[in-house]
């Protein structure tokens, strides 16, 4: 019978797409975005006393994978974390 397997074919589709559409939510990535950047304003300069940053994205939900952040380029400017957005110089270096 030709009407029960094109039945039988309609819910599999639905389903496979409505999976597809939950696994890549494209409008999350475009309010982290836009919140991250509002963030960097209000968020001063963190002062390093190494060469190096480490930044995690602090304790918790907002946490990403351990970035170190080199801080002794030749413009000296602050440094900006690709996760998170917070920004980094190198302060006061005791060297041993
Ligand atoms: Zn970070």
């Amino acid at each position: 019978m030709p009407c029960a397997s094109s039945s039988r074919s309609l819910p599999v589709a639905v389903r496979s797409l409505s999976s597809t559409t939950q696994k890549h939510p494209v409008y999350e990535h475009g309010a982290h975005r836009s919140n991250a950047q509002n963030l960097v304003h209000e968020i001063p300069v963190i002062e390093v006393g190494a060469h190096v940053a480490v930044c995690d994205g602090g304790s918790g939900a907002l946490g990403h994978p351990v970035e170190y952040i080199q801080l002794d380029t030749v413009s000296n400017e602050p440094q900006i974390c690709k996760y998170c957005g917070l920004r980094y110089k190198m302060g006061e270096v005791h060297l041993h």
